[in-house]
């Protein structure tokens, strides 16, 4: 497939959307024209067309924001593209991480400005907190506690997490199990940050096996 086969605009640009691969979440929207594309393709690092400057735009060159490439979508009418990206820093050269930090107040009519974050899943979210413990050890912290007793207390932690699922799962109702899958993913992510491993890994290799 070649770009000229993209049903492109009058301008011959082609609009791209670009989307964090691992959260979903929408980053910016801009435009490639033959070269962008094919440079996008060739090097894995997102490139498009400046209509503002009328030039080649690598995504990053001068921020350090670039965005490597995972994988690239064609819409049913092959007039827009998806580029869903790991993105590094911020999307926007305003700093937030997505262009759409701006929602429309229906009743004012206007747009109210909010702190667009990098989305998380949940898993995500627990990882950072117990890697913030790792670096930052807080008074108290459980999660200090088990680093600071080592890697075969974290082990003994997964065991007994993992026999506590099998008695919940015995019982009536979900409740329970439920808990307890709670307790061994928290264990396995202080085991993750112990190992210098990370959720993506573990996404990765899950998706291999799809
Ligand atoms: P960068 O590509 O991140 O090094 O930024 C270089 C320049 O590209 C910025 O100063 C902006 O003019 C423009 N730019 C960067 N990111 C965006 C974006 N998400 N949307 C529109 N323009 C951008
Ligand atoms: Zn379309
Ligand atoms: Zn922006
Ligand atoms: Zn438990």
């Amino acid at each position: 497939m070649n770009f000229n086969d993209f049903k492109l605009g009058e301008d011959g640009l082609l609009p791209v959307i670009v989307q964090d691969y691992m959260s979903s979440q929408v980053l910016m929207m801009a435009y490639m024209n033959e070269e962008a594309y094919k440079k996008t393709v060739e090097t894995g690092k997102a490139t498009f067309y400046s209509r503002s400057r009328k030039s080649l735009w690598i995504k990053g060159e001068t921020s350090g924001h670039y965005q490597t490439v995972k994988e690239i979508a064609l819409d049913c009418d092959q007039d827009t593209l998806l580029l869903k990206v790991h993105q590094e820093g911020n999307a926007c050269h305003t700093g937030a991480y997505s262009c759409f930090y701006r929602y429309l107040d229906a009743t004012e009519g206007n747009y109210i400005e909010v702190d667009t974050y990098k989305q998380k899943d949940v898993l995500s979210g627990v990882y950072d907190v117990v890697m913030d413990r790792k670096v930052n050890p807080k008074e108290g912290s459980y999660t200090n506690y088990l680093f600071d007793k080592g890697i075969d207390k974290i082990l003994k932690k997964v065991g007994e997490e993992t026999a506590e699922i099998i008695i919940g799962a015995k019982n009536e109702g979900k409740e329970e199990m439920v808990y307890e899958i709670s307790d061994l993913l928290y264990h396995l992510t202080v085991l993750m940050v112990e190992k210098g491993a990370n959720w993506e890994d573990i996404y990765k290799e899950l998706d291999k096996r799809r």
